[in-house]
């Protein structure tokens, strides 16, 4: 009954039209990942950087989706463009990521499962990305959950849950 409330607050900004079809390429990303998670990143309205998790495949235990789109980025455009930037990411960005998110003046954050969604399923730093926005005075971020959260968490059944 309370689910719409679920992950409201004062800090969440309101979803928007094209989230959803720009979450669907994070959650394909996410598809090709050693762990479930994946991420865009859109600019001018499309997608011009793609990360999903190798952590394992690398030995990189950094390797998280949001890392791996910042990479894919920065490898081909300049890294201040990234402060007109939206990343989708198909889980809250974890404290390492939400720092680097920040450190790059991401403009917006548009996640699908929290970190609480997710803390029962697979290991997570219990600091959502609000906590971490809130320590950043220096960033103007926005950030969106929950959009097409469902789906996301049904990408971790059979997933046998790790620190990586
Ligand atoms: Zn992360």
């Amino acid at each position: 009954m309370c689910e719409n409330n679920r992950q409201e607050g004062a800090e969440n900004s309101p979803q928007r039209a094209e989230d959803e079809s720009f979450m669907r390429e994070a959650l394909t990303e996410a598809a090709c990942g050693d762990l479930p998670f994946g991420a865009v990143i859109v600019s001018n309205g499309a997608i011009v950087a793609r990360g999903h998790n190798q952590g394992v495949r690398l030995n990189d235990p950094t390797a998280h989706g949001e890392m791996m789109a910042i990479r894919d980025f920065i490898s081909r455009h300049p890294a201040e463009h990234l402060q007109s930037a939206t990343i989708y990411t198909t889980g809250e960005p974890c404290p390492m990521c939400m720092g680097a998110l920040v450190w790059c003046g991401v403009r917006r954050v548009v996640f699908a499962a929290s970190i609480e969604d997710l803390s029962p399923l697979i290991g997570q730093i219990m600091t959502p990305s609000h906590a971490i926005l809130a320590a950043a005075p220096l960033s103007d971020m926005e950030i969106t959950g929950g959009v097409l959260r469902a789906e996301a968490l049904k990408s971790f059944i059979g997933v046998d849950g790790s620190s990586i």
